[in-house]
C-alpha cells in the first residue's frame, strides 16, 4: 500500500512535469550545473556540513538535489510561487515592495527573493543545540534550487506574459515558449555545438572563466553588500535587465530564433550559471561555518 502510494505518487508528479515543462526553471542541467560550480567552492565546514545534510542517495553531489524542488510543486503547492518574482511589463526593475507577491493570490511576500532569504535563515540554525525545528536538508534544496531560479533572467520576466512562457516563438525549426529556451535549449544547443554534448565539459569551461576571464569580479560577485549574504533583491534586479535586454529584446510571439540570438545570449546564460554557483557557494560558505553561526 505504501509503495502503492509513492508510485502513484510519482506517476501524478512525472505526468504533471511533463504536461507544464515549461514552468520548471532552469532545466535539470542548468540546475545541477549551478550546484556543481558552487560545490567544487565551499570551504571545509560547509563541505562537511552539505554532506551530513545530503541522504546517502546523492553520494555527496549536491548537483542530484538540485531539481528536487521542481520535483515536489507539484505536491508542496505553497511553493509553487517561490520559484519567480515577475515584475510589471516593460519596467525593467525590480521592486521587493510591489514586485514580491503571488501573483496568483496576491499574497505579499511570496517569491524567489524572499524565499531565498527565508531558507538561508533557516540554515543558520545548523549546528544548533537543541536540534533545529526546520528540515535543514530540505531547506539546502530549496536553497539551491532558488538561487539557481533567481539568475535565469525570465524567472524575473514579465507577469501578463509569465516570464515568457506565453511567448510562442521557433528555437530553430523547433516550437517553443520563451521562458523554456531560457531554462533549457540554450544551454542544450550550447552543450551540443561546442562541447560535444558532454555536460561535463561544459561545467569545466566555466570553471575555467570563473578562474581566469572572471576572476577580477568574483569578489563583487559574492560580497553585494556589507553586511549580507546573499542579496537576492541584487540578484532579482540584474535577472530582469537582462531579461530587458536580452530575453525579451527581438522576442516577439512567433518570432524564429536562431543564430543571431543564440550566439549574443548563450555569454549571459553562462554568466548567469557562474554568478549562480558562485553566489550559492558564498552563502554555504558564510552559514555553515559553525564558527561564524555560534559567534552571532
Ligand atoms: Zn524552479
Amino acid at each position: 500500500m505504501g509503495s502503492y502510494r509513492i508510485q502513484l505518487v510519482v506517476g501524478i508528479v512525472s505526468s504533471l512535469l511533463f504536461v507544464f515543462p515549461s514552468t520548471q526553471g532552469w532545466g535539470e542541467d542548468g540546475h545541477a550545473i549551478v550546484c556543481k560550480i558552487a560545490q567544487g567552492r565551499l570551504n571545509s565546514r560547509a563541505a562537511a556540513a552539505v554532506k551530513k545534510l545530503l541522504p546517502a542517495d546523492a553520494g555527496n553531489d549536491l548537483s542530484s538535489k538540485c531539481s528536487w524542488a521542481d520535483h515536489v510543486r507539484f505536491i508542496y503547492t505553497w511553493s509553487s510561487p517561490l520559484h519567480f518574482a515577475d515584475t510589471p511589463d516593460a519596467l525593467c526593475t525590480f521592486n521587493n515592495q510591489r514586485d514580491c507577491v503571488d501573483q496568483a493570490t496576491g499574497t505579499r511576500g511570496r517569491c524567489v527573493v524572499a524565499a531565498i532569504a527565508n531558507y538561508t535563515t533557516q540554515l543558520l540554525d545548523y549546528g544548533s543545540v537543541p536540534k533545529s525545528k526546520y528540515n535543514l536538508t530540505q531547506a539546502l534544496y530549496f536553497l539551491s534550487h532558488f538561487m539557481g531560479d533567481i539568475h535565469q533572467p525570465l524567472h524575473c520576466g514579465f507577469t501578463t506574459d509569465r516570464g515568457g512562457n506565453d511567448i510562442t516563438v521557433h528555437w530553430y525549426t523547433r516550437k517553443e515558449n520563451l521562458h523554456h529556451i531560457w531554462d533549457d535549449s540554450i544551454i542544450e544547443t550550447e552543450v551540443e555545438r561546442f562541447y560535444d554534448s558532454n555536460i561535463t565539459d561544459f561545467v569545466n569551461a566555466i570553471q575555467q572563466n570563473i578562474k581566469n576571464e572572471w576572476a577580477d569580479q568574483i569578489e563583487d560577485w559574492e560580497n553585494c553588500s556589507a553586511t549580507d549574504i546573499p542579496c537576492p533583491t541584487t540578484y532579482a534586479s540584474e535577472s530582469v535587465d537582462d531579461a530587458c535586454k536580452w530575453a525579451y529584446k527581438d522576442a516577439e510571439e512567433g518570432s524564429v530564433l536562431e543564430n543571431d540570438y543564440f550566439l549574443s545570449r548563450y555569454p549571459i546564460v553562462n554568466l548567469r550559471l557562474a554568478q549562480a554557483g558562485v553566489r550559492l557557494a558564498a552563502t554555504l560558505n558564510q552559514i555553515l561555518d559553525q564558527g561564524l553561526v555560534m559567534s552571532m
